[in-house]
């Protein structure tokens, strides 16, 4: 093991309870299968003898129950074999949800509180596994046959479509060690910036109406009302980003809050939740395999979401180039308008920004290189509280003859003429 460079084919032998952690090579990607007993990745069971190809730069680690015999092909950034994992401790907590999953289930529909599963939220700082741990609650539930719904309040480093939303999608499979997340149907809002400073108020606000949208989705549906969900966070957990944490338990009423390898984080939260008498707080550890990402990797990540939503993982999809004229798009952007001038507002009133307002954009090369979302909405002051259908960048902007060129992930029109701006940006590379 250690920082190999194998480029042939090698054999691991696997005890039980341990995993063997990778970090596929940056230009090249890697071939694994199972040679014999059985070993998850990420809650995912590994098919017996069929070679699965995992894309550069992809970090995992191959864990088994009972023991197993790995075999790669391909050079890795690292591949080393770790036997003190924190798993047992995380399917202790799945056996739990499990429980109250079936306790739900089992309960008349009409009782709103009893057939209502585990709503769990994972916090805990930047790289402590939390993205990796719902990963796994999420598919050991759907192994069972459950339908839990997927959570992502992850601006930054999301894993259910492009940074700069927040998401959710029912997961009814055990989740692709290579593909991730299935993206049949999300249910995406758009902040539109990396990081949830640039509007507070905002961030509030749309976690208030993926919320509600799933609440009402509940409503209808026992299977997944039973199956609850799982939340994952955002890493930043001092100051407004605690608050937005507890905003975030509140506004979804999670009722099981995990907390990953953060003493502090875990005390304060029991603390303020100890007067919401249903909410469970647990403390569990961060596994040593999860790799930290710097400043630059996290950017470059974004990156790459970007680009695998037009071209696919693996360069598989093709996405169209369309040309528009300014009058049929229509550009919005939400808060930091112009501030109403002091002479227009009563005496002794101070001037501000409302976060939340919309704003109309006119189309000018500041557009360029933009990602826009398309809106739902079908009316501009729809926007807030409206999701979003998809994408598009901005490719090049005409101001002579008033035509925007844009990528977009197929042909044809698009399906509102409502765009939504934001601060992300992309160079396609
Ligand atoms: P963020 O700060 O972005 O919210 P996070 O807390 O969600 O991060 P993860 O995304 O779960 O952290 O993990 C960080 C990276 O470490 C990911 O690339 C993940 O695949 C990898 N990783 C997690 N656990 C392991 C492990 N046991 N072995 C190898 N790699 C791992």
């Amino acid at each position: 093991g250690g920082s190999g460079s194998a480029s042939t084919i090698k054999q691991v032998k696997l005890e039980r309870e341990s995993e063997l952690r990778i970090e596929v090579g940056n230009d090249a990607p890697l071939r694994l299968r199972l040679l014999n007993g059985t070993a998850e990745i990420f809650g995912t069971e590994l098919p017996p003898e069929i070679w699965l190809n995992f894309p550069p730069r992809l970090k995992f680690a191959v864990f088994t129950w009972y023991g197993a015999t790995i075999e790669m092909d391909g050079a890795t950034e690292t591949d080393y074999t770790a036997d003190e994992t924190p798993m047992v401790s995380y399917v202790n907590v799945h056996a739990v949800l499990d429980g109250r999953r079936s306790r739900a289930k089992a309960s008349s529909p009409d009782d709103s509180v009893s057939s209502q599963g585990p709503r769990v939220i994972v916090v805990g700082p930047t790289d402590s596994g939390k993205s990796t741990l719902s990963r796994m609650l999420l598919s050991w539930a759907a192994k069972q046959g459950w339908k839990p719904t997927f959570v992502d309040l992850d601006i930054g480093q999301g894993s259910i479509t492009i940074p700069g939303c927040i998401a959710a999608t029912p997961i009814e499979m055990p989740i692709d060690p290579v593909e991730g997340i299935p993206l049949e149907m999300p249910l995406v809002y758009f902040y539109g910036h990396a990081t949830p400073s640039n509007n507070v108020e905002l961030y509030k606000v749309l976690v208030k109406e993926l919320a509600g949208m799933i609440e009402r989705q509940f409503t209808g549906n026992a299977e997944s009302r039973a199956s609850g969900m799982v939340i994952n966070t955002m890493g930043w957990i001092e100051g407004v980003g605690y608050d937005l944490l507890l905003h975030a338990i509140r506004t979804f009423k999670a009722n099981v809050v995990l907390v990953l390898g953060q003493e502090k984080l875990c005390s304060m939260l029991k603390d303020v939740l100890k007067s919401e008498p249903k909410v469970d707080v647990v403390k569990l550890q961060r596994s040593g395999g999860v790799v930290s990402r710097n400043a630059k990797v996290r950017q470059k990540a974004r990156s790459y979401r970007i680009r695998e939503y037009f071209y696919g993982l693996s360069n598989d999809l093709s996405p169209h180039s369309n040309i528009a004229n300014f009058s049929d798009l229509f550009v919005y952007r939400v808060g930091g308008g112009p501030q109403a001038p002091r002479s227009a507002l009563p005496i002794g009133a101070e001037p501000a920004a409302d976060p939340t307002r919309v704003v109309p954009v006119n189309i000018n090369r500041d557009l360029l290189h933009l990602v826009l979302a398309v809106s739902f909405a079908k009316e501009p002051d729809e926007i807030i509280s409206s999701n979003v259908a998809g994408f598009i960048y901005v490719t090049d902007i005409d101001i002579q003859r008033k035509k925007i060129t844009y990528l977009a992930p197929s042909a044809g029109e698009l399906p509102s003429k409502y765009l939504i701006m934001g601060s992300l940006t992309w160079l396609e590379t």
